[in-house]
């Protein structure tokens, strides 16, 4: 079963409130689930990278951890990406499009793939320092396209939509490999301080390191300079692991991780 597949099953079986966000560019849904109590809630994403889609599975697995007020789980923001990374082309119907990735692909194996089905780095398509980036480009490919304009993707509309909606307490992204927490993005000295305690409460509780790396266009990066909410980046999985990191890591990765959306909770949902 492909990440996309667990994540529609676990839709139709859970039984707390749940939302479809939005859609991806061939209609696949956007899920998210809520846990706890509404007031102080965080989002917690996962998925937004194709090829990292092991990171859909770990946030399903963090959706039964009991939590400080409440918690916004959205396991997959780039369905058509994670369907593209495991099951290629034939994941795709229109023959016309199938055709077009393939040639971006440059081949049919497809296990490398970060991007939507528009060859679009969702990750890099938010207006925040958009398109600034040292390793965007601007032709589609595989990662790292900008898109044609922020916000250009329907993918990252929906979870900048529900964001805005949420009015989150903190917001905490997945993604794979490395080990590494990033939280810098330009902060004022003021929340730069606060961001920074808060990154040394996930390094307590995952004991991965921090970075003071500084992307742009993220969504971590949006949520930090365009609305002043504590957001975090956290990277899953050993470096020397190769991409795609299977299923069978889950667990691993589980206990890694299953103490750091409530650190941010004990301190931000008080
Ligand atoms: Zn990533």
């Amino acid at each position: 079963m492909t990440a996309y597949e667990r994540v529609v099953r676990f839709y139709a079986r859970y039984r707390g409130e749940k939302r479809v966000i939005g859609y991806s560019v061939l209609g696949r849904s956007i899920y998210a689930f809520f846990v706890g109590e509404h007031g102080k809630e965080g989002i917690v994403q996962g998925g937004i990278h194709a090829r990292e889609w092991v990171t859909a599975l770990l946030v399903l697995k963090l959706i039964g951890r009991k939590v400080r007020g409440g918690v916004w789980y959205v396991p997959l923001v780039n369905p058509d990406g994670a369907e593209l990374c495991q099951r290629g082309a034939r994941s795709v119907e229109a023959l016309y499009l199938r055709r077009d990735l393939l040639q971006i692909n440059g081949g049919a194996d497809f296990s490398q793939w970060k991007a939507n089905a528009r060859a679009v780095d969702l990750n890099v398509n938010f207006p925040a320092r958009w398109g600034t980036g040292r390793s965007n480009v601007f032709s589609p490919a595989p990662s790292s396209y900008v898109g044609e304009a922020p916000f250009s993707e329907p993918e990252t509309r929906a979870l900048a939509a529900f964001t805005l909606s949420v009015r989150p307490t903190f917001t905490l992204s997945y993604h794979a490999k490395g080990e590494v927490i990033y939280w810098r993005f330009y902060q004022e000295k003021a929340d730069e301080q606060r961001d920074l305690s808060l990154a040394q409460l996930l390094f307590e509780a995952t004991g991965y390191a921090l970075s003071d790396g500084v992307s742009a266009g993220g969504y971590k990066d949006w949520c930090t300079e365009k609305l002043g909410v504590p957001s975090f980046t956290i990277e899953i999985g050993k470096e020397e692991w190769a991409h795609p990191i299977g299923a069978s890591r889950v667990g691993k990765l589980y206990r890694k991780n299953k103490d750091g959306v409530r650190a941010l909770c004990e301190c931000r949902n008080v």
